[in-house]
């Protein structure tokens, strides 16, 4: 049976800064998109009952690991990027060149679209400062982070940013998924895409709910971006049992310090860093709203400690963990920590402590972990090619799952370059060969020889 004729070129699922990125791509270039997001579209207030009931729903945006990690994922236009804390790590273009995938143009031309530099003088707060500071006189190679974030529209000791920021100055994928509805693409909130539908081993379209009810919506191209947990569950429904194995989260905790010289929490989280690339551990300031902090300090029965907000500088250890772990078919994360995982912890913690108590902290304090960045989880050269494309034609996948592998650092610019290389590709395959596209056309052919290992398996 041939699928309904259909209005769109491109469905894209999940409009996260993989999914907004397709979608504004291939927006501006006159292709008719639907973008279909499970969560709503309301605009962020920046408080925290809005970031409530997008962020910590158990079983939904909060998953909770077997070792009682918690890891949040934002569902709301924007992904996960609303909530986020906006540092700009520069893509690991050697890593993806070495899976086949070269981004290096397009690392260039997101800086073109997205604000990206490390924060001015007067917007660095006092806890960033103190960490930067201290740190170098340490020894410590610390600088300050890029930021995806337009500095103008910023407030200093701003404390709400990652309860999403209510006056524009966090750039997030709403802004791109905005473009993309005004040059045409239509969005469905509240559809939560369950799988693709398949003929003849070709993606046609998607099965959706909406209202309680199911419907089926059909294009020649579907985009699958509904991010590193979201992704796996809706392909593993597909055909793809392969996908949602063997996955990494970026573990992280908070090291607390009271330093009695401090004299505001509020700042601009992750505005200073430090890096151990061989070690897999980065560091950096981390400022939180205080209700927040009290949620994490009472996580560790730290009582006396919750009533403590302005003398506090809390630093963040984020680690590049081994891969490993499954999902389950409900979407839960099966996942333990490796004894190396730990060792990496509790190293960045000693650095930590160690900044801190330079720092004149008279009490230091360790919180407990969570998991920020789940991906991996539908790997370059093993569930997808080097375009992205599963082993159903018509099918694509780009958000943080197709990492090929942990990294260990925050992916968002790295998911918009993939994002922009597949509207490339996906638009190259329209278009007649001219001399331009015979030139795309041959580096894609060989791209699309690679193997993919776990399709067969899948
Ligand atoms: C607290 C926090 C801080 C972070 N800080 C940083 C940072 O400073 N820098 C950085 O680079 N990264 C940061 N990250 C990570 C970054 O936000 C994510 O890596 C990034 O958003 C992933 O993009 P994505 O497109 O893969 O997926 P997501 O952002 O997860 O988007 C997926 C989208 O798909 C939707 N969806 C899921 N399932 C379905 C379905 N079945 N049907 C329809 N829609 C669906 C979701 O609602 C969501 O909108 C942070 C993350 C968190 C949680």
């Amino acid at each position: 049976m041939n699928a309904p004729k259909t209005d769109f070129d491109a469905i894209v699922v999940g409009s996260g800064p993989g999914g907004a990125t397709v979608a504004r791509e291939l927006s501006l270039q006159g292709k008719k998109v639907l973008i279909l997001e499970w969560g709503d579209n309301k605009p962020v207030t920046g408080s925290f009952t809005y970031t409530l009931p997008r962020v910590f729903v158990p079983g939904k945006s909060l998953l909770i690991t077997q070792e009682m990690l918690g890891m949040i994922r934002g569902i709301t236009t924007g992904g996960s990027s609303v909530f986020y804390c906006a540092c700009a790590f520069e893509p690991p273009v050697d890593m993806f060149k070495s899976y086949g995938v070269d981004i290096s143009a397009e690392v260039e031309e997101i800086k073109k679209d997205v604000p990206i530099a490390p924060l001015a003088d007067d917007l660095m707060g006092q806890g960033p400062n103190l960490f930067l500071n201290t740190a170098t006189d340490l020894g410590y190679d610390a600088w300050k982070t890029n930021k995806f974030i337009y500095q103008d529209r910023c407030r200093p000791d701003c404390p709400v940013s990652v309860y999403g920021c209510p006056y524009g100055a966090k750039w997030n994928a709403r802004v791109f998924v905005d473009e993309a509805v005004k040059h045409g693409a239509k969005l469905i909130n509240h559809a939560k895409v369950e799988r693709v539908l398949i003929e003849h081993k070709k993606a046609v379209g998607v099965e959706y709910k909406h209202d309680k009810k199911k419907h089926q919506v059909y294009a020649p191209k579907t985009i699958i971006a509904a991010g590193g947990i979201g992704s796996p569950l809706i392909l593993r429904k597909s055909g793809m049992q392969g996908t949602g194995y063997d996955f990494f989260f970026d573990p992280l905790l908070f090291v607390y310090g009271k330093i009695k010289t401090l004299t505001s929490g509020k700042s601009i989280p992750m505005s200073a860093c430090v890096h151990f690339p061989e070690d897999g551990i980065v560091m950096t300031d981390f400022n939180m709203p205080h209700l927040v902090k009290v949620l994490f300090d009472l996580e560790v029965f730290k009582v006396k400690q919750a009533f403590s907000y302005k003398n506090t500088l809390p630093i963040m250890i984020k680690i590049r963990d081994d891969l490993g772990g499954s999902l389950t078919k409900h979407g839960l994360v099966n996942k333990r920590l490796s004894r190396e995982d730990r060792m990496r912890l509790d190293k960045g913690a000693d650095h930590a402590r160690r900044i801190l108590e330079k720092a004149g902290a008279t009490e230091t304090y360790r919180g407990w972990m969570f998991a920020a960045h789940p991906g991996g989880t539908v790997k370059i050269g093993e569930q997808v090619d080097t375009n992205l494309k599963t082993r159903f034609d018509n099918l694509y996948v780009c958000d943080c799952s197709v990492m090929p592998q942990e990294w260990g650092l925050p992916p968002t610019w790295s998911i918009l370059c993939l994002g922009k290389r597949l509207a490339k590709h996906l638009l190259a395959l329209e278009k007649p060969a001219g001399r331009e596209n015979i030139a795309l056309a041959v580096s894609n052919t060989n791209d699309s020889e690679k193997p993919i290992k776990a399709a067969a398996a899948s």
